[in-house]
């Protein structure tokens, strides 16, 4: 490492506090520095070339470069860097993305709002949803239901429907307003001889079962990711959404659609909601929005929606809630140039072949020792890692196995995720077909490590 390279990991060791970090950790080793990228390829200061398997945090779908995303910024920065949308004021690029992202929407929405992260834009959708059910006469239906290990942001109320635990602990959270519903993991939780349809039946049951006991009518929404992204890339068990959206139906109780990560591509279809069959009242985005080039996230729903808005607009005057940065006008800029590139090289078809390939190289892990169960779709991949597979007999978690692969991956350039045991894997959406290659030999062989250390 050159002397650059070490004060810059001092630099940052003594001044800059990480989040969801390890902070002892940081404190005594200090960051990985990643320096620059290029295609699907992270490079840091001790000069290694890393294959990013979890693509940033789920969002750089164009992967490390691209110079029509810089100079579509470098652009609007010259021509207006800034413009509120405050007041009644807009600008061309944010009125042009709200057309085009409601173009490609999930059937029924027709109206948008624009944030900087996927937490402002779930944490909106629980403002409009308390906001609207007020003017709808209905201000007792306020609280909202998201699942165990479900994870939609970390502001105050969308860490409240996030169900990570260690998000809660020591912040004495939830807000009460919040409940959460079992974690749909058909491999770790279905009874002895139970199908993926009868667990998906059972999930639904519990769920009812939960909004009876607090009372349907102070119900307002169950918001999900189509996949489970942050809990570990847990994919839905067969038949989970139709039991779940039936449920939800009888009560008159909203689904918000969180494709923060499934949004774009990743599997396989725009929308994850496509990919299950949900039918959301409410879309929430960002991340590949903007092929994270820049912060940008959007929220949409319906005109009904809007409908009940517009009728506390008329008594209130002012809608009380809005981002200084909403809709700026180089995230609008970057928004529209990567929804033109994803036209253009029709990354959704790309994304559907080269998947194919991609899960059959995780799927032809699923006989590694470590590995209970591999389950994924289109460029989204989870890796249960068990001490038995067959009896279902988790690791001692002080042996840190998911860790302890994500670690032996990383030093055979793989960058991938442990949520626990469980492996995380979702590779920039541009992938080729040997990137895949090349990944998934580093994956197997970081298993291998491991495997020498726990056998
Ligand atoms: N929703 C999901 C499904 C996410 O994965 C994330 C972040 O990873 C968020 C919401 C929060 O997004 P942000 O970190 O941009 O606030």
């Amino acid at each position: 490492m050159n002397v650059d390279a070490k004060r810059l990991i001092e630099q940052d060791k003594a001044h800059h506090v990480h989040p969801q970090s390890n902070l002892r950790q940081h404190a005594e080793h200090g960051p990985t520095m990643i320096t620059h990228g290029k295609g699907v390829y992270i490079y840091d200061t001790e000069g290694n070339e890393i294959i990013d398997g979890f693509s940033g945090l789920g969002c750089v779908s164009l992967g490390y470069h691209n110079e029509r995303l810089s100079n579509a910024a470098k652009r609007q920065m010259d021509i207006l860097p800034f413009a509120p949308t405050f007041y009644n004021r807009s600008h061309p690029r944010v009125a042009e993305l709200g057309e085009r992202l409601i173009n490609l929407a999930p059937g029924g929405m027709n109206k948008v709002m624009f944030q900087c992260s996927g937490s402002e834009a779930n944490d909106t959708a629980i403002k409009l949803l308390w906001y609207t059910n007020t003017a709808r006469g209905e201000p007792e239906r306020r609280k909202i239901f998201g699942r165990v290990r479900g994870y939609h942001g970390n502001t105050v109320a969308t860490v409240s429907l996030s169900g990570q635990p260690h998000m809660h602990a020591k912040f004495g959270l939830p807000l009460p307003e919040f409940k959460h519903t079992e974690l749909p993991n058909y491999y770790r939780f279905h009874i002895d001889g139970e199908s993926e349809e009868e667990f998906s039946a059972r999930m639904a049951a519990e769920f009812e079962k939960l909004i009876l006991a607090e009372g349907p009518e102070t119900v307002a929404a169950f918001f999900a990711e189509p996949a489970i992204s942050g809990g570990g890339a847990l994919m839905p068990p067969e038949g989970y959404w139709k039991e779940m959206q039936a449920v939800l139906r009888k009560y008159d109780i909203k689904l918000v659609s969180d494709e923060v990560v499934c949004g774009f591509g990743r599997t396989g279809n725009m929308w994850g909601s496509e990919t299950w069959g949900m039918e959301p009242d409410m879309v929430s985005c960002a991340k590949a929005l903007s092929a994270a080039f820049f912060p940008i996230s959007a929220l949409m729903f319906k005109d009904e929606m809007y409908a009940d808005m517009m009728k506390n607009s008329d008594e209130m005057g002012t809608f009380g809630h809005g981002y200084t940065y909403a809709g700026h006008p180089v995230g609008a800029a970057v928004g529209l140039e990567a929804l033109d590139i994803y036209e253009e090289i029709d990354l959704v078809g790309h994304v559907r072949k080269v998947s194919a390939r991609f899960l059959e190289k995780c799927h032809a892990m699923a006989d590694h020792p470590l590995v209970a169960e591999v389950r994924g779709v289109g460029l989204f991949c989870g890796f249960e890692l068990m001490q038995d597979a067959k009896a279902r007999v988790p690791f001692d978690p002080a042996l840190k196995v998911g860790e302890m692969v994500q670690n032996f991956a990383h030093d055979r350039g793989l960058y991938l995720r442990a949520i626990g045991d469980r492996m995380s894997f979702m590779p920039p959406l541009i992938i080729n077909e040997e990137e895949i290659d090349l990944a998934t030999e580093r994956f197997k062989d970081a298993l291998d490590d491991a495997w020498e250390v726990v056998r």
